[in-house]
């Protein structure tokens, strides 16, 4: 047979509606709790800082929900984005598994994240708000929303955790170009900043604190909303459009993927390449397996705790249903600022906990070692958070080889790193390390947080 490198769907074949797994969960998540009265929260509790309709979507049960034309043209933009056959690293693998990836770094900002900045800013335009506000992390949720928010003509705050605003001043540059405000947080716009950086002068922040930060901007200002890049169910929903293109794209293979793998920061770009395939474990039966790749700095899946906790480093969220590590852990200052976040989402958390989904930590130099090796084979450069994936995806394959079957291993190439060579740098200088964590340290923090209801 002729081989495919890449297999596309042109612009008439992008799915017009997303999927909402929370029409299918066989366990229903537990709900968002007020942090006040402990009670569950009303839709109209998130109005001060969410446009209704992506409240509405946020608590949806319907399984299809509807892209409209004008997230759609903006989509058509960069989608439906290649599925490749990783043919290259396949051969240096020596291993009988057949490697796929979704590429999601050509969208304009280099990552996934676009798949959902769009929808938001889109909303919030329809509901008449002026200016939102959000963090960023590595960069790639800011860049994101900058493109956006500067389409739809709303303003853009971003608060920047400090580490990255250091390491990647072209990140900002990027945002600046799409027409946003960046600052490094912990900032002193706000309370919230100022309290962290009383405690603390030199923090290098946290992807918790910039929430904190955003969010209580948003909430003083009836203009002004805010925009979160992950977590959240309604974000989740909007990242399932490349799922949903990956399985046509499979349509036109002979091939179906044994196990999908996805980095994991707070959920979403996980989520959007497999929930559409756990629909089909679910209503056809399949048994594709389901892996989320974390940093060990960072491992909230596979060491924290299931419980309610913040979403952000204040305490100013609803309490969500999640895994995590505790709201003011602070994670190591490795590369994958993307992956440096406390918790996980609702769904992706019960999905866990129900072992729909499963779960690994990854070193950071096994990462960088899989993104050169990548690198070298198929060209593309990936991020530090897709890197986890990429480790994740040779340690299957190798195992393939090891039993000797052919497996179909799909996953997301969340996006490009070529805004993060200072840190390939450091890489070849010998200057990264790996980073542990102990039971000790990862108990403390949980048990620091009182006012969280554990169970
Ligand atoms: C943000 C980011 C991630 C992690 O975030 P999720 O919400 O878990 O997807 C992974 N890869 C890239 C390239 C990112 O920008």
């Amino acid at each position: 047979m002729k081989k495919t490198m890449r297999i596309l769907l042109s612009e008439n074949e992008m799915p017009m509606k997303w999927y909402n797994i929370q029409a299918d969960m066989p366990n229903k998540m537990l709900p968002p709790l007020h942090p006040g009265t402990k009670q569950p929260i009303e839709p109209d509790d998130l109005s001060p800082l969410f446009p209704m309709e992506l409240i509405k979507q946020e608590v949806s049960q319907e399984r299809w929900i509807d892209i409209p034309e004008e997230v759609a043209d903006v989509y058509k933009l960069f989608r439906p984005s290649p599925l490749h056959r990783a043919y290259q690293l396949e051969k240096l693998l020596d291993t009988p598994a057949k490697i796929y990836y979704k590429n999601e770094s050509v969208s304009p900002s280099g990552s996934h994240k676009t798949n959902t900045a769009i929808p938001q800013a889109f909303y919030n335009k329809k509901e008449g708000v002026k200016r939102i506000t959000t963090e960023t992390g590595a960069g790639q949720w800011g860049s994101a929303l900058s493109f956006a928010t500067n389409h739809f003509g709303i303003d853009l705050k971003v608060f920047m955790v400090r580490v990255s605003f250091n390491q990647k001043p072209y990140r900002k540059i990027m945002m600046n170009t799409w027409n946003a405000d960046v600052v490094a947080s912990p900032s002193n716009s706000t309370e919230s900043g100022r309290g962290v950086l009383a405690v603390d002068p030199d923090s290098s922040g946290s992807l918790g604190i910039a929430i904190s930060e955003a969010i209580e901007m948003a909430a003083q200002d009836d203009n002004t909303k805010y925009s979160l890049g992950s977590v959240l169910n309604h974000v989740l929903m909007h990242q399932t459009i490349i799922g949903l293109e990956t399985i046509k794209q499979f349509e036109k293979t002979d091939d179906y993927p044994d196990i999908v793998i996805a980095s994991f920061g707070g959920g979403s770009n996980f989520a959007g390449i497999s929930f559409p395939f756990i629909h089909k474990n679910i209503s056809e039966g399949k048994k594709t397996r389901f892996i989320a790749v974390e940093p060990v700095s960072c491992p909230k899946l596979t060491r924290g705790k299931f419980m309610y906790d913040f979403g952000d480093n204040v305490g100013l969220t609803p309490l969500l249903p999640m895994f995590s590590l505790g709201h003011n852990f602070v994670p190591a200052s490795i590369h994958a600022g993307g992956l440096r976040y406390h918790g996980a989402g609702a769904i992706v958390s019960q999905l866990l906990k129900d072992k729909i989904i499963e779960a690994n930590a990854v070193e950071q130099l096994e990462c960088f070692e899989a993104g050169v090796l990548f690198a070298r084979c198929e060209g593309i450069i990936p991020a530090p958070e897709t890197c986890h994936a990429i480790a994740q995806v040779i340690r299957e394959a190798k195992k393939a080889k090891v039993e000797g079957v052919e497996k179909t291993i799909l996953f997301n190439f969340s996006g490009h790193g070529y805004f993060d060579m200072a840190s390939y740098g450091q890489y070849f200088n010998g200057e990264l390390s790996n980073y542990s964590i102990s039971d000790d340290e990862i108990m403390k923090s949980i048990s620091k947080q009182e006012e969280v209801v554990l169970f």
